[in-house]
């Protein structure tokens, strides 16, 4: 007797030539987006090919506009003493170090940048991965399992939320910033497990707002669970040196368990960093999968990290400049009747625009007129709060911020008093 197969269709199907991906769901969905997108002549503004280094301003297609999509928060990509670090290191060690760090890829200024970060917290140690989302992913799917719970804000980043899936603990997710919630969770549900991860973020990325932490340090003392905090967007941002959300809130540092941060915002690089005792590190430098079995962090990011630490350690004025530049975002855009959310008035100042159509359009129509700006839509964020985010460097100038705001001011009202967005293209 044959064994049972899979069905005449799907073998079928499963036979047909050509490309045998054109079936994937998640591509269907985009071309319908793309379909209703092109209905009413609104064209796509993602994977849009930029020129040069983007800072305060970008060349897209031969135009310059004032740039507000990249997260090079202290203007420190393209600085002359960052990209001589980086050539210096490629000179010294090469592109690679061609192995992973475990076997033949250690390097010295690996360990440089390890105790650099170790030392910018004052913990123990440090280990730092080949890229920001692995880090997150590496640490909390290696450090959690199967009868633990990780509990995280409900704007945690997709890396977060991946390490916690793939780690086979139970989750839980609460509100957004809503410390009573995560409490709730906590007196409910922590006392069925040994171990609990709380895992917040430094500065949201979606609505560039911040969480108690010192409330978060009492309540770790209270509940026993390891705090974990995500400073991809807030580390040389938050606190008056650029110190990360510890410095904002007047938290001591070694009060946090884990800090885990990424390379590729303020230190102009790719890559992300796990911090905290001695074991923490040991742990995932000898056992983390995405550790252990990838390649070494290319040595010229790491030479360019170390430089980023050293001049916002000299500079802190470039926190200052980025601190005045966000406020200032936020003061002309509440003046101009736009609705920023919660922002804190740093680095990420969302413009809500409530319908992810009209979102990318305004994107469009900002960029004919020389302002860079990305939307955000469904379903990285809910319909109703579908917005353009607007990523402010120490670099910007007030001239071009007053300019951006009054250009997306004066395109958002004509476009909702027109009506335009989903509601219309349905019609
Ligand atoms: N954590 C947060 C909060 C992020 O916003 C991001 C990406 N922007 C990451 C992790 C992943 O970092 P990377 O882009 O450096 O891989």
């Amino acid at each position: 007797e044959r064994p049972a197969g899979p069905s005449p269709t799907v073998v079928t199907r499963r036979a047909k030539r050509g490309d045998r991906f054109a079936d994937l769901q998640e591509l269907k969905d985009v071309k319908t987006q793309q379909a209703v997108a092109d209905l009413i002549g609104v064209q796509n503004p993602f994977f849009r090919m930029h020129d040069g280094c983007a800072g305060a301003t970008t060349h897209i297609d031969g135009k310059t506009a004032i740039n507000f999509a990249s997260y090079n928060y202290l203007g420190l990509n393209g600085h002359p003493e960052v990209r001589d670090a980086a050539k210096a290191a490629i000179d010294h060690y090469g592109v690679s170090c061609s192995a992973s760090r475990l076997v033949a890829g250690e390097r010295p200024i690996h360990r440089e940048l390890e105790h650099k970060i170790a030392g910018f917290y004052g913990v123990d140690d440090a280990v730092v991965f080949v890229s920001g989302h692995a880090t997150n992913v590496a640490a909390i799917g290696h450090l959690m399992r199967s009868g633990d719970l990780i509990v995280y804000d409900a704007l945690a980043h997709n890396s977060i939320v991946v390490g916690a899936t793939l780690s086979g603990a139970d989750r839980r997710m609460f509100a957004h910033n809503d410390l009573d919630a995560l409490e709730e969770i906590l007196v409910r549900q922590s006392h069925s497990y040994e171990r609990v991860l709380v895992a917040v973020e430094g500065l949201y990325s979606m609505d560039g707002d911040f969480p108690d932490l010192q409330r978060l340090v009492k309540m770790r003392d209270r509940y026993g669970f390891w705090l974990m905090v995500d400073e991809a967007h807030s580390l040389g941002v938050l606190g008056a040196t650029g110190g990360g959300i510890a410095e904002e809130c007047g938290v001591d540092p070694k009060d946090v368990d884990i800090w885990m941060g990424t390379l590729s915002k303020t230190m102009s690089g790719c890559g992300g960093y796990i911090a905290g005792s001695h074991s923490l590190v040991e742990y995932l430098k000898f056992s983390a999968p995405g550790f252990v079995y990838s390649v070494g962090m290319p040595p010229a990011v790491a030479a360019a990290a170390i430089a980023c630490l050293d001049i916002l350690k000299r500079e802190p004025d470039r926190v200052a400049k980025l601190r005045a530049n966000g406020e200032r975002f936020v003061e002309k855009a509440k003046e101009a009747g736009l609705d920023v959310g919660d922002a804190s008035g740093t680095a990420i100042v969302p413009v809500m625009v409530g319908d992810s159509l009209r979102a990318v359009h305004l994107a469009n129509r900002l960029l004919e007129r020389g302002v860079n700006a990305l939307p955000i839509v469904h379903p990285a964020v809910p319909e109703r709060s579908a917005r353009l985010r607007f990523f402010i460097t120490s670099d910007h100038s007030f001239e071009q911020i007053d300019e951006a705001v009054a250009l997306t001011a004066e395109e958002h009202h004509g476009l909702a008093k027109a009506g335009f967005g989903i509601k219309m293209a349905a019609a």
